[in-house]
């Protein structure tokens, strides 16, 4: 696939394109070579004002169109994405480096999650209870909760802003979108497609700039009555506290630190193959990336050999080379982080079996690493790594195994790899996480809730779950 151009940036507030001005702005940078793929407008005050007041009025608008015609729109903005989609896959390329098979996965399933939103939307069911008195009632009805903020991070740009929008408008919620400061031209797309499908002006409105300035105006305003945010723990935090000023609900993604559990019983082959391709898709820029692996002695050296050498036959390139199996890390941040875990681990004793150098080309490229021995107390072994680096430990018994995997305060991804149904069972009950593979790393299907536990956040985005997080319960009793 070739590239299609790079899109003009600006902001869409009220159904309005507004960029220059005495606006700040900012550049995004291919991560392939380095070079400005445009400047982007930052919102001002004034305009951060405007966005709000459009979605409340967008949310009195949007509040009173029926379900059927909600889904109508989404599954109109659905279709004119399918027949750009190769824009969207390229704007994926060019934003984030990914090698087009990449991009083309990420486009299938923001559509797909995006439909399934709209398909949600004609669920949404009450239900009636049994009156007190005769020819009372009592119905429990789900209402809109509101205008919404939310802020979609840089990895999987398309399908975290898709299905935001797609959750939020299929329950009857405006919303006010931040997209990456590095990834907006997706984000813009998207909401084209909702321009074109008919979205009355103020129902979505997408501000780009400074993420605190933007966060901290929004949250403070009494107009938004709930966030959703997928990004860094740091953040995710901060914007708790702000949230809670209003006793806002906030839905919180944050990452995590997947543990891998690999029994001596499990398909070795099968599991290497899954787990080569599932750690460095993204260039490991994923929140449910497999990680640290913990292997039982038995297999250990097999499995060391063996992934080694899948990470080896990565290819690293530019992603609409259809030879690419791995494109840049997607920002200048993360090689920072890459140099930084990698030396500590190995200063201390960790044994480096392949990669771990920056690549001698232009833009962010990192070779495909695995480290094996690595202290416990090392950082990568505590802080989420995203990028292309996995971990891979030894283990005797089962228990010490579930023990390493529950040490950290994260829990969003976790896997395992056996054939037996009691070790699955165990591990599927023990595994302190929002999120458990055994035998799969798949967890893409939108029916799926997709969420966190303990620091990794809390709220689902996808399933049924994901759509409850933009509703209200409310009970009437008449009598
Ligand atoms: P960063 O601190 O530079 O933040 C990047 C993202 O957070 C951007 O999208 C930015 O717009 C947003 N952000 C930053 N400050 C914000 C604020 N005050 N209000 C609202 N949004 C704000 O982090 P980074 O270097 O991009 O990534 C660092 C770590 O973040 C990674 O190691 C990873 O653990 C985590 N991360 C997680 C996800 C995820 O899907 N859960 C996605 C991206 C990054």
């Amino acid at each position: 696939m070739s590239s299609t151009p790079y899109l003009p940036l600006y902001l869409w507030i009220d159904g309005q394109k507004l960029a220059g001005g005495d606006r700040a702005h900012s550049e995004v940078i291919n991560p392939l070579n380095g070079q400005v793929l445009a400047r982007m407008p930052h919102a001002t005050a004034d305009d951060l004002q405007d966005a709000l007041s459009s979605t409340a009025r967008g949310f009195k608008t949007w509040r009173t169109v029926p379900a059927w015609q909600r889904a109508a729109v989404i599954e109109r903005a659905v279709a004119w994405l399918r027949e750009r989609r190769q824009q969207l896959e390229s704007l994926l390329t060019l934003e984030v480096g990914k090698p087009n098979a990449e991009a083309r996965m990420e486009v299938d399933l923001t559509l797909d999650s995006m439909t399934w939103c709209a398909e949600e939307a004609k669920r949404i069911y009450g239900r009636t209870l049994e009156p007190r008195l005769p020819h009372g009632r009592a119905v429990v009805s789900h209402e809109p909760i509101g205008p919404v903020a939310a802020f979609a991070p840089w990895n999987v740009p398309a399908l975290l802003t898709g299905r935001k929008i797609a959750a939020a408008l299929a329950a009857g919620c405006s919303m006010v979108i931040k997209p990456s400061e590095e990834t907006p031209a997706t984000c813009l797309l998207i909401a084209e497609a909702f321009a074109a499908a008919g979205l009355p002006a103020g129902v979505l409105n997408v501000v780009l700039g400074d993420p605190d300035f933007i966060s901290r105006t929004l949250l403070a305003s009494k107009i938004i009555r709930k966030v959703s945010f997928t990004g860094p723990e740091p953040v995710g935090r901060q914007l708790a506290k702000l949230a809670a000023e209003n006793i806002t609900p906030i839905t919180m993604e944050l990452g995590g630190h997947a543990p891998v559990i690999v029994c001596d019983d499990a398909d070795i082959e099968a599991a290497v193959a899954a787990s080569v391709s599932n750690k460095f898709f993204n260039a490991g820029a994923s929140c449910i990336a497999p990680t640290r692996f913990y292997v039982q002695d038995a297999v250990y050296a097999q499995f060391v050999s063996a992934f080694v050498q899948g990470a080896k036959a990565i290819k690293l390139g530019d992603g609409f080379d259809p030879e690419t199996t791995m494109g840049p890390l997607a920002n200048a941040r993360r090689l920072a982080a890459m140099e930084r875990l990698i030396s500590d681990a190995v200063t201390r004793g960790a044994t480096l079996e392949t990669g771990g150098y920056r690549i001698d080309r232009e833009g962010y490229f990192w070779a495909p690493t695995v480290l094996t021995n690595v202290p416990e107390e090392a950082e990568i072994m505590n802080q989420e790594p995203f990028g292309p680096v996995a971990t891979i430990s030894r283990f005797e018994k089962l228990e010490d195994a579930i023990d390493q995997a529950n040490r950290l305060p994260f829990g969003l991804g976790a896997y395992a790899f056996t054939r037996s149904l009691a070790r699955a069972n165990l591990l599927a009950d023990r595994i302190e996480s929002g999120m458990v593979g055994i035998n799969t790393y798949y967890f893409g299907m939108p029916e799926g809730p997709f969420g966190g536990v303990k620091q990794s956040g809390y709220g689902s985005e996808n399933g049924i779950e994901g759509i409850s997080a933009y509703l209200l319960t409310k009970f009437v009793h008449m009598v």
